[in-house]
């Protein structure tokens, strides 16, 4: 039975997939205007997470996740602009290259992390016909209006409209009509946006030239290729609020019922205490991570050691001991595996059921990761406890597998350069000299551990 934390009934609750055996699932995908940083892998790295669990409890999954190339403005209540036209205008590039160039640097960060990419990638100009028909049949039973700058939804014709986030139609707060005054209602969202000639995206539509809003997007993706009724939606916290309230309301209304049965968020990653985004302007991307000498699969280590939906506050000495735990973590599974004894079939079983009760509450990784130090360090070597470990890695994908030398060839250049030198120096027997780049090596961070047959580099 897997357990998980429900944001619209604010409960755990069990999975109970609509189709036996099979769970259907939607995820937000980025949009691709930018480089993406490290706190919107953690929303990739809960996806992975969830269907590795899924898996490993034998469910076939069909699952979509899409890549926003338009639409997406730089308010998520649609005013200010295009973040697709506004980055090719600054990149003097199309808003098609943007799209491609950062799009392959996303799938680049997936594989780094290794995660399980979903059965559909759906981009969200390849399905701008379907999100025309989605509108018109909203239109059709009468849930929108045309104004000066858009078609929109009228949120008072769905007083449902809130609860994701525990808010009604009452609650405008400040949230003022400002820009467009000819809204009628402050939540109203668009579900078309005209455009002017000099915009590059952009197609014809029965309301004239213009191009989809951002949440019509992800209605038309997911009941595209899941249908009307599915079992899970994830996506970052930072969505609940506008984002996904306005996919249920759409989904619902066009098809007169509730369409996702669970919805999962993950919390942020936080530097400083803040949200790291990348409008403030304080993120990191996995490649800076790693010219400074961390590899990808420590940061997912660092994710996966607190629960998706926890905040993380991210930090390079929290990194840091991240990178050093993955590497004893490898090294003691390593010592299993030339083990030939064995493990007691019941201990075994324990080890499991603790592991699997850990991820099948609410994918606690903490408390499966804690099983698996326990495990790994406390049981006498052996060959049984090797393979466990191994099977629990289907969860985490960290390719424990793998011997630590991938991690160490993260290593900055810099650093491996004085080491190649320092090895020189030795085997000339300059002393001296190597006694000074080890120092060098020391101040980057690093120690070299020599052997007969050469040097280790190690991080400090
Ligand atoms: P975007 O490309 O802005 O649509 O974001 C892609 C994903 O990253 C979304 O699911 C966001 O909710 C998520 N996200 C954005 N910032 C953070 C953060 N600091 N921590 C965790 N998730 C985030
Ligand atoms: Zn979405």
């Amino acid at each position: 039975m897997i357990k998980l934390y429900n944001t619209l009934t604010k409960r755990n609750e069990e999975l109970k997939p609509i189709h036996p055996g099979l769970v259907k699932m939607y995820t937000c995908g980025p949009t691709v205007y930018y480089y993406p940083h490290i706190g919107n892998m953690r929303a990739y790295v809960f996806m992975d997470t969830l269907r590795r669990v899924l898996k490993y409890n034998d469910y076939k999954i069909l699952g979509v996740m899409n890549i926003t190339d338009v639409g997406h403005l730089t308010d998520d209540a649609d005013s200010g602009d295009d973040k697709m036209e506004k980055a090719a205008q600054k990149e003097h590039k199309t808003p098609w290259e943007i799209a491609k160039y950062y799009t392959n640097i996303f799938f680049d960060n997936l594989q780094k992390l290794n995660i399980d990419i979903p059965e559909h990638i759906t981009k969200a100009t390849e399905y701008i016909p379907q999100m025309i028909e989605f509108i018109k049949k909203l239109e059709a039973k009468g849930y929108t209006y045309i104004i000066d700058d858009g078609v929109y939804f009228d949120v008072s014709k769905f007083p449902a409209y809130g609860q994701l986030s525990n808010k009604s139609l009452d609650d405008v707060g400040v949230a003022r009509v400002e820009e467009n005054n000819q809204k009628r209602h402050p939540f109203d969202f668009a579900l078309w946006k005209f455009v002017s000639e000099n915009h590059i995206m952009k197609w014809d539509s029965p309301w004239g030239v213009g191009c989809p809003g951002w949440h019509i997007e992800c209605s038309t993706m997911s009941g595209d290729i899941l249908g009307d009724h599915f079992d899970i939606h994830t996506g970052g916290i930072d969505h609940l609020p506008i984002h996904h309230e306005n996919e249920i309301a759409q989904n619902d209304c066009a098809y007169g019922h509730r369409v996702v049965n669970m919805w999962l968020h993950n919390e942020f990653v936080l530097v400083d205490g803040g949200k790291m985004s990348k409008s403030l302007g304080n993120i990191y991307t996995l490649d800076q991570l790693q010219e400074m000498g961390y590899s990808p699969l420590s940061y997912k280590f660092f994710c996966l050691n607190t629960n998706y939906n926890k905040k993380i506050n991210f930090t390079f000495d929290a990194l840091k001991s991240s990178q050093t735990a993955l590497i004893n973590l490898k090294k003691l599974i390593a010592e299993h595996k030339s083990s030939d004894a064995k493990t007691s079939p019941d201990t075994l079983a324990r080890y499991k059921k603790e592991f699997l009760d850990a991820v099948n509450d609410n994918l606690n990784t903490a408390l499966a990761m804690g099983v698996l130090f326990a495990m790994v360090k406390g049981e006498s070597k052996s060959h049984d406890i090797y393979e466990l470990a191994i099977d629990f890695d289907r969860v985490f994908g960290l390719k424990l597998d793998e011997p630590e030398e991938k991690v160490e060839s993260v290593v900055p250049v810099e650093v491996k350069d004085l080491a190649e030198k320092r090895w020189q120096a030795k085997l000339s027997k300059d002393y001296a000299q190597a006694d000074v780049l080890r120092q060098q090596i020391s101040d980057m961070g690093y120690s070299v551990l020599d052997s007969k047959e050469g040097y280790v580099i190690e991080r400090k």
